[in-house]
């Protein structure tokens, strides 16, 4: 049976491509930095690509192997290349396709970290970025320049979680020969498959939903074609940020259970978001299950379900924040997100501190604003840890 037709849950469970002489039933970890050839011929062959095997775990790894291969399937690519992690794998992905001169458009609320690098970092190399509200897709298309090379897309964007039309986006980026980079981390492969709407080049912070338990740091990468694949591998490689054997056991181990918590998690969600909008203390509520979302028939097409990630602002801006961070029993105060456990983090202060006051203010990311990253418990204790909690702001 062709692994290909098989649905995405049983895709989870026999997803990997592994088979060894003692039948393991999972991918063990083969803990080791260097592999031996069977004679000097087999390293030379090995070296020039004339035959497939491990030289050296920096370059590949049989365990980090499946889970590449594993991702490759829920992604619908043609490649997988795991890193140390999600930052790691967007500056090789930035690393492999830019040069001094070209031109970024990226979505203007993205990870902090995404937005700083091209601003502090590849901008010492000359190379220019545009932060634009990617949702209206006018302004991706009046910020477009013969420089411009990627076009990159958070989706939802992080922490306001606006949705960005990916198939409407990608087509007018190559129109201009500019290659499209999804970060799918907030959706994971369950809710969303970037590359068949059109994207180049799909990543996650595996860190997050892939993984699901908050006990590893980790990246992948999956492109559509071979091209990309090649040179954002390659880059992996030289630049040393490949991802370690231990890192992708644990990925693996999580990514069983994705459907699962993503289930759980998105409806606990929705119950969330209903509240926190009924809420005389709360201002407003992002969630694009919400029908109030503007882009909620966006959503609904695009995504598979609404995903765990709510944004909410409190009446009493940043003081009130304060209060309610310190008042929560259940939710842990912590960045990160896409976990089993309930997050729950200010992003002014904390995940989007980074950013410029400006930048912050025209990505609605305001002192009042809270990121609530929704886990799998008894949606009765989340309800009532935010109301006792709200209670006391
Ligand atoms: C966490 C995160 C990253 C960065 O990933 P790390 O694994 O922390 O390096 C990138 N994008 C998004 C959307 C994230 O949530």
């Amino acid at each position: 049976m062709k692994k290909k037709n098989l649905e995405f849950e049983t895709l989870l469970i026999h997803g990997t491509e592994y088979n060894d002489q003692w039948g393991s039933a999972t991918v063990p970890i083969y803990q080791t930095s260097t592999f031996t050839f069977k004679n000097a011929q087999h390293g030379a062959n090995l070296f020039a690509g004339k035959e497939k095997g491990y030289i050296y775990t920096r370059i590949n790894n049989p365990t980090i192997d499946a889970l590449e291969h594993q991702m490759a399937i829920l992604e619908k690519g043609y490649g997988g290349i795991a890193f140390a992690s999600g930052m790691a794998a967007i500056c090789a992905t930035y690393m492999a396709i830019l040069q001094t001169g070209d031109h970024v458009i990226s979505t203007n609320a993205i990870y902090g970290a995404s937005r700083v690098v091209l601003e502090q970092w590849f901008a010492k190399f000359g190379i220019k970025s545009t932060f634009v509200d990617t949702s209206n897709i006018s302004e991706i298309e009046n910020n477009i320049t013969s420089s411009t090379k990627i076009l990159y897309i958070e989706t939802p964007s992080n922490p306001t979680v606006k949705i960005t039309d990916i198939k409407k986006a990608s087509e007018i980026a190559h129109k201009n020969n500019i290659i499209v980079v999804v970060d799918n981390t907030f959706c994971s492969p369950y809710l969303q498959n970037p590359i068949e709407l059109g994207a180049d080049v799909v990543l996650h912070s595996t860190t997050k939903y892939i993984n699901g338990h908050a006990d590893v740091v980790g990246g992948i990468v999956v492109t559509a074609q071979e091209e990309l694949y090649s040179k954002i591998r390659k880059t992996m490689i030289y630049t040393g940020s490949n991802m370690d054997p231990n890192q992708a056991f644990l990925i693996m181990r999580g990514l069983k259970t994705l459907a699962l918590r993503m289930e759980r998690s998105q409806q606990n969600a929705m119950r969330i978001a209903e509240f926190l909008e009924s809420h005389p203390k709360i201002k407003k509520v992002y969630y694009p299950g919400l029908k109030t979302h503007p882009q909620y028939e966006l959503a609904k097409k695009q995504m598979r379900g609404f995903g765990s990630m709510i944004s909410f602002e409190m009446k009493g801006g940043y003081n009130a924040a304060i209060k309610l961070l310190n008042n929560v029993q259940v939710a842990l105060l912590a960045v990160s997100l896409g976990g089993v456990e309930t997050l729950i983090q200010h992003p002014a202060s904390m995940t989007h501190a980074s950013m410029t006051p400006q930048a912050r203010e025209e990505s609605f990311i305001t002192d009042g604003l809270i990121r609530y990253s929704v886990g799998i418990e008894n949606i009765n204790d989340l309800l009532s840890d935010l109301q006792q909690a709200l209670d006391k702001v």
